[in-house]
């Protein structure tokens, strides 16, 4: 079943319904493993993997994941085990736990534990990529419905934003930034807290790309409006202006 094609669109526009996250796969196998990736980064989401158990515990608890996607059978301890530490440690996105058919009598152990979703192998991409989406929406209602500054507007779910009444496209990047930008308004953001909660684990290049894409952002929502809200602050970062009174 794998191998069918994503509905994911693969150009820089957010089809209205997508949810970008960072997403967890915790797979042993590799073939699996990087059929997931492939997926999910196909829809977007930026995404790392985890090997055996501990590895994904040790990955969940260190870094803001969207969602896990985590296997039943891994090296070290099992996806229950990990489902367990993650909620025991308050670690609570939501988790996709995938099994084998044979195992779906697991799958009330699967909930037990604290997944909030099972899927079973084999599975189409498709299916895998609608329960995500069900998923992160759950999630999204206990997120404020809109985010605001000044007449900066973002919706986390609908993927949208606007500068007073003009909706803005933006690359999913550029959404991701002017998120993060508007959870934290005045807050200075580092470089590296911003590649952090952006790009995933793997990326090992330089903070540069993060100059590069406020650069992007700055060109589609300051500059056409004759605005300057996300200030460069020397050494550190970058910081959205809070609104004036
Ligand atoms: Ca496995």
């Amino acid at each position: 079943m794998f191998g069918a094609s994503s509905e994911s669109q693969r150009g820089s526009r957010f089809c209205s319904y997508a949810v970008i996250m960072r997403v967890l796969v915790v797979e042993d196998e590799e073939r699996m493993a990087s059929l997931l990736r492939r997926a999910l980064e196909e829809e977007g989401h930026a995404v790392d993997v985890a090997r055996d158990g501990p590895e994904g515990v040790w990955l969940a608890t260190e870094n803001p994941y969207g969602a896990v996607v985590l296997d039943l059978m891994l090296p070290g301890f099992d996806g229950f085990e990990v489902c367990r530490r993650l909620r025991a440690a308050g670690v609570w996105a939501p988790v996709l736990m995938l099994t084998a058919r044979d195992e779906i009598g697991d799958r009330v152990r699967g909930l037990d534990a604290g997944a909030d979703d099972y899927l079973v192998k084999p599975f189409s991409l498709l299916e895998l990529a609608a329960r995500l989406r069900a998923l992160a929406r759950r999630d999204d209602r206990v997120r404020p419905v809109l985010l605001t500054a000044g007449d900066l507007k973002l919706d986390p779910a609908g993927k949208r934003a606007w500068r007073g009444e003009l909706e803005l496209d933006l690359s999913p990047k550029e959404f991701s930034i002017l998120e993060l930008f508007l959870r934290n308004p005045g807050v200075v953001l580092s470089r590296s807290q911003i590649i952090d909660a952006v790009w995933d684990f793997a990326y090992d290049g330089t903070s540069n790309i993060v100059d590069q894409y406020v650069t992007y952002l700055r060109r589609k929502i300051d500059r056409p409006f004759g605005r300057d809200d996300i200030e460069t602050v020397r050494g550190m970062g970058y910081r959205l202006r809070q609104p004036r009174p």
